[in-house]
């Protein structure tokens, strides 16, 4: 059986979240606990596992008799009653695990309302589990909410979604309500270690941590590559090296000081050949964004002297906090994207496209004329306004004044303002609603008016 299935949560001490264990614990630790749960948060981060196992804590056959504070153990399910296994298996006919995206409507509700009136067949509560239960229409909500508030003693919901904005309040004030977030490292090493300790493999902790950066918080993938690399490994002790092997990893130093050498360079064309080359070797996009900033980052502790300065290239610290803003968003990005290496594409263009950032700090120093000389020569005050745009936007973000170095003013009549360039991406760059947003504002600073911002090609 794979990993995932075999080691899906079966109690509470499984759990990742220490926060989640603790509130569990604590609201089962007294016999009476809340007819109403609300689950929340992002997939993948064990809802539906802790919903289960919340079924069987109240339906278990082994300490239901146990009357006063119960102990952590006595809380958890045996995993061995028939209460327990047929949950775990999925044919308690007293569970009843609802999908609120594919059952939606009234009809649905209002047939829960009407079976929900009998007395479980052989549990002692029965518990309904709607997931996805944002989905519901409006009527559905409702009927729910009208058993919500009158509930049969002998039934329990569980209520799970990843937008908790889209459950009316009314619902959520009659739930008790867990967020899932996702777990921490240390968490997330101590699920890997279970795994790992209960199929007898050898792992070395700094593997483990490898393997929970590059699962990013999803336990499934987290497994899986566990699983994977002990497949490679043939009883040996698994190693940072192996699982680096395996994802290869291995050399990846290499493509980062050669990927800072080309971006430093702006050279576009070779930075695009270096991916090329990496993608061959499979080496994980996201992954490479996340080994790029890890360096980048030591360099500027490096550069601001909290770290010895060991930086291999010759980017300088505005360059490199500009790198960093634009990684990290290209990181956000990565997860979202269907082609996991696009966001790392529009970053190499757009950082080759940019103006660098040094000389926009030096000219600042140096404080000589920003507009291209082959500009028409403007009046006094219309050139100075356009100096000072620069210097304005420049304290709310230093990429867009970069462009505005390369570009001109066009006219300016107290009304709107119209920017010149030569080149197609600043244009385009100027006219993205974030930078229309700086250039409007830095305007009004200046002008203490709304202008109309514009930009054309010259
Ligand atoms: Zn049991």
């Amino acid at each position: 059986m794979v990993f995932y299935r075999k080691y899906r949560p079966q109690k509470i001490e499984e759990l990742d979240s220490a926060e989640i264990r603790e509130t569990l614990y604590s609201v089962f630790s007294k016999n009476t606990y809340p007819h109403a749960f609300l689950f929340t948060g992002p997939k993948g981060l064990g809802k539906t596992s802790t919903a289960r196992i919340v079924a069987k804590i109240i339906n278990c056959e082994k300490h239901r008799d146990i009357k006063g504070k119960k102990t952590e153990k006595e809380i958890e399910p045996c995993n061995h009653c028939d209460q327990c296994t047929s949950i775990s298996n999925g044919n308690n006919f007293d569970i009843l695990e609802i999908d609120g995206a594919s059952n939606r409507g009234i009809d649905e509700i209002r047939d829960l309302r009407e079976k929900i009136k009998l007395s479980p067949s052989r549990a002692l509560k029965k518990v309904y589990i709607i997931d996805e239960v944002h989905m519901l229409t409006t009527e559905a909500f409702n009927a729910l909410l009208k058993t919500l508030e009158e509930p049969p003693s002998h039934a329990i919901f569980i209520l799970c979604t990843t937008e908790p904005n889209k459950v009316p309040g009314t619902i959520v004030s009659r739930c008790f309500h867990i967020n899932f977030t996702k777990a921490t490292q240390e968490e997330f090493v101590r699920s890997l270690t279970r795994v790992s300790k209960a199929e007898d493999l050898k792992t070395e902790k700094d593997a483990l941590v490898e393997i929970a950066k590059l699962a990013d918080g999803s336990f499934r993938d987290g497994v899986k590559i566990l699983e994977e690399v002990s497949l490679i490994s043939n009883g040996k002790t698994i190693t940072k090296d192996l699982v680096d092997e395996k994802f290869k990893l291995l050399g990846i130093e290499g493509y980062i000081l050669e990927m800072l050498d080309r971006l430093s360079e702006k050279d576009r064309k070779k930075a695009f050949e270096l991916l090329e080359k990496m993608q061959k070797q499979g080496v994980d996009a996201r992954f490479f964004i996340e080994k790029l900033m890890e360096n980048l980052h030591e360099s500027l502790l490096g550069k601001i002297g909290v770290l010895e300065d060991k930086a291999k290239h010759k980017l300088t610290l505005p360059e490199i906090k500009r790198m960093l803003e634009m990684l990290s968003k290209a990181h956000m990005d990565s997860r979202y994207s269907l082609l996991s290496q696009m966001p790392l594409e529009f970053f190499i263009i757009e950082w080759t496209e940019e103006v660098p950032v040094a000389e926009v700090v030096s000219e600042k120093e140096s404080n000589s004329d920003p507009v291209p000389a082959k500009v028409p020569v403007k009046a006094d005050g219309e050139e100075k306004i356009f100096k000072d745009l620069i210097e304005e936007t420049k304290k709310h973000n230093v990429s867009v004044a970069g462009v505005l170095h390369s570009c001109s003013l066009k006219s300016y009549d107290g009304k709107s303002f119209i920017i010149e360039t030569k080149y197609k991406f600043h244009k385009e760059r100027l006219e993205e609603q974030k930078a229309k947003k700086v250039l409007q504002d830095s305007l009004k600073e200046l002008t203490g008016k709304e202008l109309e911002v514009s930009v054309i090609l010259s």
